[in-house]
């Protein structure tokens, strides 16, 4: 995983300052569909709502075309972990929906995921999406210069496997993000600390970890887009972009612009 490895690209504070303007269009997006989403509205209509916010704020979405993909939200529902494409398919009370959302600005990336569990879901679920986003924060706090990027997987497979018996998706990771949505480096969310390059004032990360309350196996559906585990068990997926600064880890895709 961390090989000879092709550079990290590095930003001016102007730059993540443009990021920022990104991340933020991605959180208010997601606190819209958070607020929203109710049982009975398909993921179609979640998409909807996404594409107006987004364009409400002169943004562009990451998603919409990205190797044909459809949508400008990724919408992924109990079984289904990452990549869903919104459709006709109408959510029910106690569903776990996770969307995924990316906004460019001036030529600049946001990226970040929620897992949303609706009324009357069993309380497993409810916990797994919890464990599932207190390891992304975990892994966000070891977005600092002088630590290796392995520091961060470690410390969400840590905080993971100290919450409960859950499965961590190995075969999808979090990426470098900037002028791309997806750049090097690859982050996993499993691994020893201390490997892998330093982290420089100026890096971008994406920090995404999914968690099964079964086992960790996960394939993709006919649609070549949808990855589901393979038992049938729910699925939890939380992601933020976070810079390293000189003052330590900038979440630039909370709607506070988290600083830790
Ligand atoms: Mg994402
Ligand atoms: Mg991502």
């Amino acid at each position: 995983m961390f090989g000879k490895s092709e550079p990290i690209e590095i930003k001016s504070i102007d730059e993540l300052t443009l990021m920022r303007e990104a991340g933020l269009v991605v959180a208010r997006t997601l606190e819209r569909l958070r607020q929203e989403v109710t049982a009975g509205m398909t993921t179609a209509d979640l998409d909807a709502i996404a594409r107006e916010s987004i364009a409400s704020h002169g943004a562009t979405s990451s998603f919409l075309g990205y190797h044909g993909f459809p949508a400008v939200i990724c919408t992924s529902v109990n079984r289904e972990v990452v990549h869903g494409i919104p459709g006709e398919t109408a959510i029910k009370a106690g569903d776990i929906v996770s969307i995924d959302c990316g906004a460019i600005v001036e030529g600049w990336h946001g990226d970040a995921a929620i897992s949303i569990v609706l009324p009357g879901a069993d309380s497993a679920v409810v916990a797994l999406s919890e464990a599932t986003k207190a390891a992304m924060w975990a892994g966000l706090a070891k977005a600092r210069e002088g630590n290796r990027l392995s520091d961060i997987g470690h410390a969400v497979e840590t905080c993971i496997k100290d919450a409960g018996n859950y499965g961590i998706v190995e075969d999808y990771v979090g990426h470098g993000i900037g002028t791309s949505m997806h750049m090097h480096p690859p982050v996993p969310n499993y691994g020893k600390p201390g490997e892998g390059p330093r982290l420089e004032v100026g890096m971008a990360l994406a920090i995404e970890p999914m968690a099964t309350l079964g086992s960790a196996n996960v394939g993709v559906l006919e649609d070549d887009w949808t990855v589901v585990t393979i038992d049938g068990k729910p699925a939890a997926h939380w992601e933020h972009t976070v810079a390293i600064t000189d003052e330590g880890p900038w979440v630039l895709t909370s709607l506070e612009g988290t600083r830790l």
